[in-house]
């Protein structure tokens, strides 16, 4: 877990003053470390059923299309408003300032299919958590969440449904 911690680069004031953000493009670019990350993330879900990783827009795409490979499952994309054709099912949430919506076609998921919700960094949790209710709003079931990152700070686990596993391989 070193391997991957030393290589996500803090950038202060992006995208705007007084944001901290964490750049994780040197640890995606790095074979091995991106490797460990894909099988630590798909760890807590190996052998469970998974039919899906439903992966956030747009880094979520990056770490869980390679688990669902990993996984052997299907991966679909939970994308913002307006870029997935109809039809779709969405959910608006809040952010730190503003709205947001998040969207998934209507059809790509399973009434009872066993899904694993998957982003990169955990902030305030409004995401992951639109995430998760926009995988039940088609009637899936979601069995947990993963993120590379969770900023402790932010208490963002809070907002997500405990005792539902939501896994974080690096906490600040
Ligand atoms: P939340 O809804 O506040 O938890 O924010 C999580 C979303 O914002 C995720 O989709 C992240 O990709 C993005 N995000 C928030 N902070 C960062 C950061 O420091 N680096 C990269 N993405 C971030």
């Amino acid at each position: 877990m070193q391997a991957i911690f030393d290589l996500v680069r803090d950038v202060p004031d992006f995208p705007r003053p007084g944001i901290m953000f964490k750049d994780i493009t040197p640890l995606l670019a790095d074979a091995a470390a991106f490797g460990a990350c894909i099988d630590a993330l798909c760890e807590p879900w190996r052998g469970q059923g998974i039919g899906a990783v439903c992966g956030i827009e747009s880094r979520g795409f990056i770490f869980g299309a390679a688990m669902a490979r990993a996984l052997g499952a299907g991966f679909v994309p939970l994308r913002k408003s307006g870029k997935l054709p109809p039809p779709v099912v969405g959910v608006d949430y809040g952010l730190e300032y503003g709205m947001d919506r998040l969207e998934i076609g209507s059809q790509a998921l399973a009434p009872g299919e066993r899904v694993v919700v998957v982003d990169d960094v955990l902030a305030t949790g409004g995401t992951l958590e639109a995430g998760r209710r926009l995988v039940e709003r088609l009637g899936a079931e979601v069995i947990g969440a993963s993120v590379v990152i969770e900023l402790g700070g932010l208490n963002g686990r809070s907002r997500w449904p405990l005792p539902l596993p939501l896994q974080a391989l690096i906490t600040y």
